[in-house]
């Protein structure tokens, strides 16, 4: 008999206390009193719930949930679903940190939170994912809800996961209720520009880090590493901006061409097989290679932990951006800081998704839509804003773009936290 091994997992170290170290550091460099980064490093509920699923065979599959708030000071708690074997409460826990951090600084009104289910989606059917989603949503029903906590697409998740969500939460309340969930199908009172708007984001940071350089667009060599809704969106709009995309990856591996890859036909590709290798005229590369090209912006988009302190020191990008959330350890960071790479940090490079999350959730509780082109400039607005605060804080205070977005961050939430007072 064979035994067929599980994969290791991604996580080569516990993201929350990862997520708690860069929260201490950053609290240490703005002396934030020891009560207050005790509060804030505490997620303020976690539930953990089991999920029987009847397969399509008719057995029945258990899987685990969670859904994690962290904190509300600011807003109810905003914040995606993960579906993807590897997924822990701690994992969840660390997403739901970042997530205060990234809307605090978005300076849109939400605390942050995080789901996840442990299962892996791409071997489920469609209905399987359907039955396994409504059951999850409704042992959550209690905890979500447009004034309580508002999920999102994320990682193994997309539109039509928003939807089972919508219409099993809607079904129970009696009526459709809009802002209960982001990421939702037009049809559905989904936003315009929103499954783009992640990568959107990362662009217009992109651009600005370059312009700061004195670099342009046109020209610059990117590697994207994971080509879901972040890293496909986001190489497409490099190449029509003129960037040069010399390498791309998905799970399965990564393709190489210095001399550009042609982006619609890796979009044509991983749509016909499935996956990006073997394209035409690029040579196969793996993840890891990837990460180590010689390029100008690197932009891991994939998973969390790429970056490690292991690796960090081959990395010859001059521009790190973050698409995934947490791509880089701490370890890696101080490697990429010493090394002169400018690292453009997950909260600030990849916010632009729960920044027309946002959007979507105005629409929806107003019922009155908007044009794409108002949510491209829209996002553009606060996205642009919140980059150039986090670029006076970086020069102003002498220190890393993570640690000036994070220290903006943990300081409006902290003034949140410190004006509502403890309760009771
Ligand atoms: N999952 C996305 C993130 O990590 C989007 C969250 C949202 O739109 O609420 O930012």
């Amino acid at each position: 008999m064979t035994t067929v091994e599980a994969p290791a997992s991604h996580l080569r170290e516990n993201p929350y206390e990862l997520a708690k170290e860069q929260l201490v550091k950053v609290a240490a460099s703005m002396g934030l009193e020891d009560s207050l980064v005790d509060v804030l490093c505490a997620c303020k509920k976690a539930v953990a719930v089991a999920i029987p699923t009847r397969m399509d065979d008719g057995s029945v599959e258990v899987f685990e949930g969670f859904r994690v708030t962290h904190n509300i000071a600011r807003g109810p708690s905003k914040g995606g679903i993960r579906y993807h074997p590897d997924v822990t409460l701690d994992e969840v826990r660390a997403l739901s940190m970042w997530m205060t951090w990234k809307c605090a600084l978005m300076g849109i009104p939400f605390g942050g939170a995080k789901g996840g289910v442990v299962c892996d989606p791409k071997r489920l059917s469609l209905r399987e994912l359907e039955r396994m989603t409504r059951r999850y949503t409704t042992e959550i029903i209690n905890e979500i809800g447009p004034e309580r906590d508002i999920p999102a697409p994320d990682v193994g998740t997309n539109a039509s996961v928003m939807a089972w969500i919508f219409d099993t939460y809607s079904m129970n309340k009696g009526h459709s209720v809009l802002g209960v969930v982001t990421g939702k199908p037009l049809a559905l009172g989904g936003s315009l520009g929103r499954e783009e708007a992640t990568a959107r984001g990362a662009l217009y940071c992109v651009r600005a880090a370059l312009r700061k350089q004195q670099l342009e667009l046109a020209g610059a060599r990117v590697a994207v590493q994971g080509f879901g809704n972040v890293g496909s969106y986001l190489a497409r709009f490099l190449g029509e901006d003129g960037a040069t995309v010399v390498a791309l990856s998905d799970s399965s591996g990564g393709i190489y061409n210095p001399k550009g890859i042609d982006v619609a036909a890796a979009f044509a590709r991983k749509r016909e097989t499935g996956a990006l290798v073997g394209l035409r005229g690029a040579e196969a590369v793996s993840n890891e290679e990837l990460l180590m090209l010689d390029c100008d912006v690197l932009a891991p988009c994939a998973l969390e932990q790429v970056l490690h302190a292991g690796n960090a020191g081959g990395v010859k990008a001059k521009i790190v951006c973050e698409g995934a959330n947490g791509p880089t350890t701490p370890a890696a960071d101080e490697i990429l800081e010493d090394a002169g790479i400018l690292v453009l940090p997950d909260i600030l490079a990849n916010a632009g998704g729960v920044v027309v999350s946002y959007f979507e959730w105005v629409q929806g509780l107003q019922e009155y839509f908007w044009k794409e082109s108002e949510v491209n400039a829209k996002l553009n607005d606060i996205v642009t804003r919140a980059f150039n605060e986090t670029w006076d804080a970086h020069e102003r205070r002498e220190t890393s773009m993570r640690l000036a977005a994070y220290g903006l961050a943990v300081e409006r939430v902290a003034e949140a936290t410190t004006i509502r007072g403890l309760y009771p």
